[in-house]
């Protein structure tokens, strides 16, 4: 906290101490950003930091984010997450770099884990008792695991579609699971009132500022593994807008403490069926559309923070595109085939928004690209069997086996090792 200056609202600009108002804006009800004393934080402030023991990975750049890391924190290993460089994606784009930031390897499987930590801890030091958020699955998988790993209760509202293993991911951790008989959109409202009615903490991130905070460590991650380098684009996928909005926010911050020299540009992608957000950021007006793609966790149709994410991906210089399911699914084939990496649809969604933008020309071939992998396969196998097909059955007869193979995988017939 030693290093937050104010809280300002991005709608009307009203500014407000250290010491959030409120979740949102007091004045006019819009999303409170959070800034920080940049003069304080130098680049060697800030690099120092780094230098220090700290309980889990992303509590190391501790100089920017706004929980004291020195008090209570969620007892999760979150962040430090491999980035792969050099993969053969490169090759396979025509671009002059692919790499991949694998954030699926997160304790419960995403990059919400991040913005969660934060959450948990900030409840913590405000002696809150039970956390409560809406969500597709991730944020309310994430929000209850580190919840249960320090003891407090959670409160999650899922839509009537999250997939099973996100559900039973949330049983697990103990959390009590609302299936709201609705979309997203319904789910959000009736947590929101039932918050303001019991007074949970609220971990929805389209509300709470310190969401996007967390988000942005990844950033910090994929610049301190390159050696303070950049990409020249990170490709992120987008649902409520909030993470392509923390990791703009996160490599602006390290140029502008003076750590890197530039800033890449943002990729931001959607589904084209659940693309309200790249419609507002082509046509202006209101952030609304439909929630039409098997890409649950992109899945929202009335993106509750919008703004901030179209002002990260313009600010960045950056552009936004829509991809198909069918271009989705490509993408998740491709990334488990070339890199070895089992991403769930929204996930995938990043490579795919990647592959439309070189063939768009938004991104040249000289270029260099990182693919932000969200969330874990494992989180949406149905989702996953339904482009990768499932196995082929045969009866325990070698003849039988044979029969299939030359069917189904010829090339794996001809004998490699001398017998
Ligand atoms: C939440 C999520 C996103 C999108 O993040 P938003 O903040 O909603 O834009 C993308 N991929 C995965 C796997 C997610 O869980």
């Amino acid at each position: 906290m030693r290093n937050v200056t104010a809280l300002k609202c991005i709608s009307c600009s009203a500014s407000y101490g250290s010491v959030p108002p409120a979740y949102i804006c007091p004045a006019c009800g819009g999303v409170l950003d959070i800034e920080y004393d940049y003069g304080a934080v130098s680049a060697g402030a800030f690099l120092d930091g780094l230098a220090r023991p700290a309980p889990a990975h992303m509590w190391r750049y501790s100089a920017l984010l706004p929980v004291d890391v020195g008090g209570p924190l969620p007892r999760l290993s979150v962040g430090g997450t491999p980035l792969y460089r050099r993969t053969p994606l490169g090759e396979e784009l025509g671009l002059c770099e692919v790499m991949v930031k694998d954030d699926g390897l997160n304790p419960t499987g995403s990059l919400k884990d991040r913005a969660s930590a934060v959450a948990v801890a900030a409840a913590l030091q405000q002696g809150a008792k039970t956390v409560s958020c809406a969500s597709t699955g991730n944020a309310a998988s994430s929000c209850a695991g580190c919840a249960a790993s320090v003891g407090m209760r959670s409160v999650i509202f899922v839509p009537r579609r999250a997939p099973q293993a996100k559900l039973v991911q949330l049983a697990v951790f103990g959390a009590v699971v609302v299936r709201v008989l609705g979309d997203y959109e319904q789910a959000f409202s009736l947590s929101a009132e039932a918050i303001s009615v019991y007074g949970w903490y609220n971990r929805n991130a389209a509300i709470n500022p310190v969401m996007v905070e967390g988000k942005k460590t990844v950033a910090f991650e994929i610049a301190e593994q390159m050696g303070w380098e950049v990409p020249d684009w990170v490709a992120v996928s987008v649902g409520d807008g909030c993470t392509v909005a923390g990791v703009g926010k996160g490599f602006w911050e390290l140029q502008r403490v003076g750590v890197t020299a530039r800033q890449p540009k943002l990729l931001g992608v959607q589904a084209r069926g659940a693309n309200a957000i790249s419609r507002a950021f082509r046509e202006g007006g209101e952030a609304r559309g439909g929630a039409d793609t098997f890409a649950d966790s992109i899945a929202v149709a009335v993106p509750r923070n919008p703004r901030k994410a179209i002002e990260a991906v313009r600010r960045s210089g950056g552009a936004m595109v829509e991809v198909s399911d069918d271009e989705i699914g490509r993408a998740m084939l491709r990334l488990g085939r070339s890199c070895a990496l089992f991403a769930e649809p929204a996930a995938a969604a990043a490579l795919a928004g990647l592959v439309a933008a070189v063939e768009q020309g938004i991104v040249a071939p000289h270029e260099t690209a990182c693919v932000v992998v969200t969330g874990n396969g494992l989180k949406d196998v149905a989702g996953a069997e339904r482009v990768a097909g499932g196995p082929i059955d045969v009866p325990p007869e070698l003849a039988e086996l044979e029969r299939r193979l030359a069917e189904a995988a010829p090339e794996v017939m001809s004998c490699t090792t001398l017998r």
